[in-house]
C-alpha cells in the first residue's frame, strides 16, 4: 500500500519518515548538525544547482526538519512544505514568493491579533500592504481585490470568537481573480479541516499550538497544494520568470508542482533565515503522532464545556461554533465536520471585574497568552492582549471587557467544569 492511500492517523505517525538509513533507528533522529559532507565536488555542484536533492546547510534543509515539513504536507494533502521558526515566520514565508513592493493581500478582518499587527504595520516595511475585509461579505472581498492583489488570506476557525470561514466561497473568488487563497489552519489542524480540499493553495500553521500540542515549541509550517498555475499571468515573476536571486532559474518551469516549495527553501530560507531547529522539529513530530487522539478529546471537552456554560445563569453567551445556537453551526458542519475546535469566548455577567476575578480564581486553568496546549488555558483579552484598543475596537475584535477566551485542554472534563464552576461562584458573588 502506498503512502498516499494511508489514512490520517497512519500518516500522522509514518508520513515523511523511514528507518534511518545509517543506523536503522526507528524514530526520526535529531540531526543536530549544521552542515553535510559532499561526496565530491561534482555532488556539491549538483546540489547547489538543484539538479540533485540533498542536504547542504541546515539554514536551508535538515533531515529532522524535512521529516516534519513532509509529514504536515502529507496530512494536509499538499505537494510540499517548509518548516520555519514560528507561525509568524510561516506567514512571511508564505507571502515572500508572491509579493513585490506595491503588492497587497486581501485579508479577513477576523484574524489572530498578532497577525493583524503583522499585516497592518510590519509588512509595510517591505512595501507590501493588506486590505482587511469582513469575509462574510463576499462582494466586499471581490471588490477589494485589485490588479496588485497577490493573495486572499483567512483563518479556518478564527481566534478568538470561533468564527468559521467559508473556505469554498473564498477560494472561488480568489481563483476567479487568479490569486491563491492562503489559509491559516492553526486552530483547526488538518485533523479537523484540510483547506486544500476546499480550494486553498497555501496553508500556514503555528506549530506552536495543536501540532506540537503541549506548549514546548515555537514553530511554523507552510504547505503548498502544488496545483496553482503560477505562470497563468505575470503576477508571480519570482516563480514564473527567471529568478535573479537564484542564478536565473525559472522555478515553475523547472520544478512544476514543487516550484513554491523549492523557491521557499532555495531563496526564502536561504535569505530570510527563518529556519526551524532540529530539536524543535523533533518535539513537533512527537506531538503530531497523537494529533488525532488529542483533537478528538479537545473537541469533545470543548463541546461539553461550552454546553455547560451556555446553560449557566452566570454566563451571558458562548461563541463556540459547535453549539446549535452559533450562527456558524451549519457552516461548521461543512468546513470542520469532526468538530469546531476547542477555542471560544465566554461573556460573563458582571463585566470586566467578574472576568478578572474569574481568571484569578481558576486553579486548573493557566492564565497565559497561548492556545492549543494539552492544558486548559484562559485569558481576558480586554486587560491583556487587547488592552491598547478603544472599547469599540475591543467589541469589534470579539474581545469586549466582559469576555474571556478559553482554550479547552484534554484533562478530565469534569475537572475542567468543576474549576470553572468554583471560580465563577467567586467571580459573580
Ligand atoms: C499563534 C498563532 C499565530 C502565530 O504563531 P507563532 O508560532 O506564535 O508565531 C498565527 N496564527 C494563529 C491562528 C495563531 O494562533
Amino acid at each position: 500500500m502506498s503512502e498516499n492511500q494511508y489514512g490520517f492517523d497512519t500518516l500522522a505517525i509514518h508520513a515523511g519518515t523511514a528507518p534511518d538509513p545509517a543506523t536503522g533507528a526507528r524514530q526520526v533522529p535529531i540531526y543536530q548538525t549544521t552542515a553535510y559532507v559532499f561526496r565530491d565536488a561534482e555532488h556539491a555542484a549538483k546540489l547547489f544547482n538543484l539538479e540533485e536533492v540533498g542536504y547542504i546547510y541546515s539554514r536551508l534543509t535538515n533531515p529532522t526538519v524535512a521529516a516534519l515539513a513532509n509529514r504536515v504536507a502529507a496530512l494536509e494533502g499538499a505537494a510540499g512544505g517548509i518548516a520555519c521558526s514560528s507561525g509568524h515566520a510561516a506567514q512571511i514565508m508564505a507571502l515572500f514568493p508572491l509579493m513585490q513592493p506595491g503588492c497587497n493581500i486581501v485579508a479577513s478582518s477576523r484574524l489572530y491579533g498578532g497577525t493583524i499587527t503583522q499585516f497592518s504595520q510590519t509588512i509595510k516595511r517591505f512595501g507590501w500592504s493588506a486590505k482587511f475585509v469582513d469575509t462574510e461579505d463576499l462582494a466586499a472581498v471581490e471588490a477589494a481585490i485589485d490588479e496588485n492583489t497577490r493573495a486572499v488570506f483567512c483563518e479556518t476557525i478564527a481566534n478568538p470568537g470561533g468564527y468559521i470561514s467559508d473556505l469554498d466561497a473564498l477560494a472561488k473568488i480568489a481563483d476567479a481573480a487568479g490569486v491563491p487563497l492562503i489559509v491559516d489552519n492553526t486552530t483547526a489542524t488538518p485533523y479537523l479541516c484540510r483547506p486544500i480540499e476546499h480550494g486553498a493553495t497555501l496553508v500556514v500553521h503555528s506549530a506552536t499550538k495543536y501540532l506540537t500540542g503541549n506548549g514546548t515549541v515555537t514553530g511554523g509550517i507552510v504547505v503548498d497544494s502544488g496545483k496553482f498555475d503560477w505562470s497563468a499571468s505575470d503576477k508571480f515573476p519570482s516563480l514564473s520568470q527567471p529568478e535573479p536571486a537564484y542564478h536565473g532559474l525559472t522555478f515553475h518551469a523547472a520544478l512544476g508542482a514543487m516550484a513554491f516549495t523549492f523557491h521557499s527553501i532555495a531563496v526564502g530560507l536561504r535569505d530570510l533565515g527563518m529556519t526551524m531547529n532540529p530539536q524543535g522539529a523533533h518535539y513537533t513530530l512527537m506531538g503530531i503522532e497523537t494529533l488525532a487522539l488529542r483533537m478528538e478529546r479537545h473537541v469533545a471537552n470543548a463541546k461539553a464545556v461550552a454546553e455547560w456554560l451556555e446553560k449557566d445563569p452566570r454566563i451571558e453567551g458562548v461563541t463556540y461554533a459547535g453549539l446549535e445556537s452559533s450562527p456558524w453551526n451549519e457552516r461548521a458542519g461543512r468546513i470542520v465536520p469532526k468538530g469546531a475546535g476547542a477555542l471560544f469566548t465566554v461573556a460573563v455577567k458582571g463585566g470586566y471585574d467578574a472576568c478578572v476575578k474569574l481568571v484569578d480564581n481558576l486553579k486548573l486553568f493557566s492564565h497565559v497568552a497561548n492556545l492549543g496546549d494539552a492544558r486548559s488555558l484562559i485569558i481576558h483579552p480586554a486587560s491583556t492582549t487587547h488592552r491598547q484598543l478603544e472599547p469599540e475596537q475591543q467589541v469589534k475584535a470579539g474581545a469586549a471587557p466582559n469576555v474571556v477566551r478559553v482554550s479547552i485542554g484534554i484533562e478530565d472534563v469534569k475537572d475542567i467544569i468543576a474549576d470553572l464552576d468554583q471560580a465563577l461562584a467567586k467571580a459573580t458573588a
